[in-house]
């Protein structure tokens, strides 16, 4: 094989490393993203839970004052029904005192009420905090877990990037320059396989001759419809997978 397009298939290789290992790097802070929201979902349903708690013990506080209140007002009514003069009188505070015995009994009817139901928001308040601790363990596992992957793609991103700088300098000047060129308008891919006749990357068809020519692997041609250089991997060259 050519030694610059043994080499070019290297830094091909390298340089695809790099790029695998920088997208999924490029993906942690989406992912750091969504642990946040996840979070925030939880602290805001704990939020509405002890809300909505709340506002059944302070509509429960309030009952209970108008109950008093009322209450108060019918000790006095049974006073005054003690020193009435009058029948007439005595029937008037006497269905004053039914109305006001109908208000406190319906108030404390829904203050029964008032009490089951807050014994349910209770228990949700409770299942929420339950929610909240475990999702908190679990992201704060993920983000281990992040931070070890982030440190991982970063390393092999320096590794492979090292290691194609280093290469650079063995390959000839034209050679490289031509692979960088096409690297350029061609999202970093300048090296590609030749297999069933076809350009590996564009799917064109080689001519036969061009496809012979490039089995032999001893000189550069470039694919006529996409521009990239093409290789033909036989079991005992090297294959991108392998030096990556
Ligand atoms: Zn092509």
């Amino acid at each position: 094989m050519l030694p610059d397009l043994e080499r070019l298939i290297r830094l091909q290789s390298l340089r695809n490393a790099a790029d695998d290992a920088r997208r999924c790097l490029a993906k942690i802070p989406a992912q750091l993203d969504a642990f946040d929201a996840n979070l925030a979902e939880h602290r805001k349903a704990l939020d509405d839970a002890r809300q909505r708690f709340e506002d059944n013990q302070t509509a429960r506080r309030n009952l209970e004052k108008q109950v008093a209140a009322v209450q108060s007002r019918l000790d006095n009514k049974k006073d005054q029904l003690m020193n009435v003069k009058t029948n007439e009188d005595y029937l008037v505070i006497q269905k004053e005192i039914t109305a006001a015995q109908d208000n406190v009994q319906s108030s404390e009817e829904r203050i029964l009420q008032s009490m089951l139901d807050g014994d349910a928001l209770d228990g949700a308040v409770k299942n929420s905090e339950h929610s909240l601790v475990a999702a908190e363990a679990d992201i704060e596992s993920d983000r281990c877990e992040i931070e070890k992957e982030r440190m991982k793609f970063e390393a092999a991103a320096k590794k492979a990037s090292d290691a194609a700088e280093v290469l650079t300098r063995e390959i000839e000047g034209v050679a490289l320059a031509l692979f960088e060129q096409i690297a350029e308008k061609r999202n970093g891919v300048a090296v590609v396989e030749a297999k069933n006749n076809l350009c590996s990357s564009c799917h064109v068809r080689l001519r036969p001759q061009v496809f012979n020519d490039i089995r032999r692997n001893n000189k550069l041609i470039q694919c006529e419809s996409c521009g990239r250089i093409l290789h033909f991997l036989t079991s005992g060259n090297l294959t991108l997978a392998d030096s990556a």
